[in-house]
């Protein structure tokens, strides 16, 4: 699997992994902006995963116990 690179570097212009700190070819930091960009999206990311595994978690008990009252109620 080929590495990230979606940043370039300010200095030389390289493109950075988007795991490392340093740029590859001169060794300058990585800018403010761009590791916290990296935070928000990841932190995004994980709140979406957890609201999409409640969502899922939630929606089958949920039609079950329906079922479940309405054949009692049948029968
Ligand atoms: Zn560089």
């Amino acid at each position: 699997m080929p590495a990230l690179r979606v940043f370039r570097c300010r200095e030389c212009g390289h493109r950075m992994r988007l795991a490392g700190r340093l740029c590859g070819r001169c060794h300058a930091r990585k800018g403010l902006l761009q590791s916290r960009a990296i935070v928000i999206a990841s932190g995004s990311a994980i709140l979406i995963l957890c609201t999409v595994i409640v969502i899922v978690l939630a929606a089958p008990s949920d039609s079950t116990e329906r079922h479940a009252s309405q054949a009692s109620a049948r029968f």
